[in-house]
């Protein structure tokens, strides 16, 4: 970062973000990039460069887009959500297959479905090529865009050896994240045809994100890109390893069977404990996790979580969960 060689980003000539965006496009089998500050902020430049005010998104019930964005949709783009239950964060084929307008002059204009993947709220879920497959299919039939929500694809890729570019392939736009598994402090990525980018780009600058001498945090990014991702594997295995050892202090706990990626989300009720107990607890011990009111808990495992960190996680979380 601080080698970084940097310019003006908003001009678009600073040479490490430039490069970043490219190697990311090609990456992802897609004609260009463009470097934003955060994931929520990719996917409104994405959402934004599809649509227009009044448009509906359809997504499923426990989208990132819907519950942590702060209404970004509505507020800032104009646009209606409508939202259907899936099984473990999956929106099905036949589902958006219904949910797709006929198209008239009553009703909103259903403009975008948004995939996720893997799902945050389902645990850290993968989402099986095939569905997404068939749901682009249905949707370039009908003239939807399917929008990608990636924040961590890389950790579909680590889960099941599908090449992140063939779930690209699925969408019209995709966005992921350095800033989680693949350890960057600070960007996102959005990655479309060059058409897109360039409204993107606008979008961008309107809700203020357009940042100047910024080669100095792509500078990171890219470190993250070209040396986290091959790695994730093992974030897989501790997260499994984690949630195996949670399970034999209460099978109820949690199912290890469950944990596909790097996240691993537990119940405390059968310790009788809530999450800000658990989560004050386990700071006390050196342990970060995220412990919101109720009994539920995630844990997150990643680049700067070794094998002995989760050693010892696992000894504070058997001293914690079992007086
Ligand atoms: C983290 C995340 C985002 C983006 O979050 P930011 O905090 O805005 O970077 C978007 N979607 C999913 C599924 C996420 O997990």
């Amino acid at each position: 970062m601080a080698d970084a060689e940097v310019g003006d980003d908003v001009l678009g000539d600073d040479p490490t973000v430039v490069g970043l965006q490219e190697f990311c496009a090609d990456l992802l089998g897609k004609e260009a990039g463009l470097f934003v500050p955060s994931g929520s902020m990719g996917n409104q430049v994405s959402l934004g460069a599809l649509t227009r005010p009044g448009d509906e998104v359809i997504c499923e019930a426990g989208a990132h887009i819907l519950h942590y964005e702060g209404g970004s949709v509505g507020a800032h783009l104009g646009l209606m959500a409508r939202s259907f239950p899936g099984v473990a964060g999956v929106l099905s084929a036949d589902i958006v297959a219904d949910a797709i307008r006929p198209g008239n002059d009553h009703a909103p204009r259903t403009a975008v479905v948004a995939i996720e993947n893997t799902h945050n709220g389902a645990g850290g879920a993968v989402f099986p090529l095939d569905e997404a497959r068939s749901i682009s299919k249905i949707c370039r039939e009908r003239d939807v865009a399917v929008h990608l929500d990636g924040a961590r694809i890389f950790n579909a890729q680590a889960a099941t050896g599908n090449p992140v570019r063939e779930w690209a392939d699925c969408a019209d736009t995709v966005t992921f994240c350095f800033s989680k598994g693949l350890g960057a402090p600070i960007g996102s990525m959005v990655c479309s045809d060059r058409e897109v980018i360039t409204e993107a780009h606008r979008i961008r600058k309107r809700l203020g994100g357009g940042m100047r001498q910024v080669g100095v945090i792509a500078a990171a990014a890219r470190v993250a890109i070209e040396t986290g991702v091959e790695r994730l594997v093992e974030d897989h295995e501790h997260a499994r390893r984690l949630a195996e050892a949670i399970a034999d202090l209460d099978e109820r706990a949690v199912d290890p069977r469950a944990v596909q990626t790097n996240m691993v989300y537990i119940d405390l009720r059968p310790f009788d404990l809530d999450g800000p107990q658990v989560a004050e607890s386990l700071l006390a011990e050196g342990v970060l996790a995220l412990g919101a009111p109720g009994f539920m808990m995630r844990f997150v495992t990643h680049r700067d979580v070794g094998s002995d960190d989760l050693d010892a996680a696992i000894g504070a979380l058997r001293r914690v969960l079992s007086p």
